[in-house]
């Protein structure tokens, strides 16, 4: 007698949930995401394969390996993760679990992803985040970001939230939960048709930038000013 789990064929696709920070490439062509735990060393885009990320030649979700992209069944579960300290600027993801998948009590663990929706919580500040800006660490080739509002984006690279939609690419939505209450917001962005709450948000984060580097010139130009007399 063989013992098999009990092989599903279910007419949709799975849907799961998971935590990850997104990534900008260095070249600043491409986004992606980057998982908080086991994984986390290699980013993938919003339709990927999972590959072993102990190099063993064998696909996602090998039987007696613990590698294959995972999620968990449950929303609330995924939020949860997001409270710790070291997760706060990660984003809740959406996903579709494609190809082969290994159920589990509190989620799946499976071969290949799509990312349907990405939401980023507040700025640091407590500021609802209109785009996402460099976090100050990475992955080798990767710039990892954070959710910022346009009081803090400053000088940093940066992209709003629909032109990290953008480069995503394949239908990606990026949506906020707003600062302060933590209440889900409506807002998002949709790479394929910008409304008016992208394109107001967008020129937040313009104006923003622009702004601190007028005040960047001004500094320079007071200083060349003053350097005048001593030359
Ligand atoms: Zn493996
Ligand atoms: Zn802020």
């Amino acid at each position: 007698m063989r013992l098999r789990l009990p092989a599903e064929r279910p007419t949709e696709p799975p849907t799961g949930y998971k935590i990850a920070h997104p990534v900008l490439s260095q070249d600043g062509t491409r986004a992606g995401f980057t998982g908080v735990s086991l994984g986390g060393a290699l980013p993938y885009g919003v339709l990927d394969d999972a590959s072993c990320v102990y190099g063993r030649r064998h696909r996602p979700p090998a039987r007696l390996c613990d590698c294959g992209f995972h999620c968990v069944h449950e929303r609330g579960a995924a939020e949860a993760m997001l409270c710790t300290a070291e997760h706060r600027t990660a984003l809740l993801l959406e996903v579709s679990v494609l190809g082969a998948y290994i159920r589990f009590e509190r989620g799946f663990r499976y071969a290949r992803q799509r990312v349907r929706t990405a939401t980023a919580g507040p700025c640091a500040c407590g500021a609802t985040a209109v785009g996402l800006a460099d976090a100050g660490w990475g992955r080798p080739g990767w710039l990892a970001l954070a959710p910022v509002c346009a009081g803090c984006v400053r000088g940093r690279t940066s992209l709003s939230l629909a032109g990290f939609a953008r480069l995503a690419g394949e239908g990606l939505r990026v949506g906020v939960r707003g600062g302060g209450t933590g209440a889900p917001s409506a807002e998002s962005a949709d790479a394929a048709e910008p409304g008016v709450p992208e394109l107001v948000a967008e020129a937040a984060l313009l104006q923003a930038r622009l702004d601190w580097f007028q005040s960047q010139l001004a500094r320079l130009g007071e200083r060349g000013n003053g350097g005048v007399g001593r030359g």
